[in-house]
């Protein structure tokens, strides 16, 4: 599978580190270090682990390509133009 992380919404809470630590590494106070492509037996955690992002910084592919994890708002209400 393939990950991207929007380095630039990262704040460095380093929920992913604690819940895919094979993945995902913080050095220092806020440089995440991670793997682009974990092997597939990863997804749920990454899953998890984009879930529990309060930034949202996470993104991972899936069958319809690339998602960003969504805010329980965003999921309620869906995207409507
Ligand atoms: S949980 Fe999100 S904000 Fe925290 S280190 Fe991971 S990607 Fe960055």
């Amino acid at each position: 599978m393939r990950v991207v992380i929007n380095l630039n919404r990262c704040q460095g809470y380093a929920q992913c580190c604690f819940l895919a630590p094979e993945s995902f590494k913080l050095i220092g106070d806020e440089a995440l270090l991670y793997n682009p492509a974990p092997d597939d037996s990863m997804r749920e955690k990454i899953e998890r682990a984009a879930a529990a992002c309060p930034v949202q910084a996470i993104a991972f592919d899936s069958a319809n390509g690339y998602r960003h994890s969504t805010t329980q708002q965003e999921a309620a209400h869906g995207h409507q133009a």
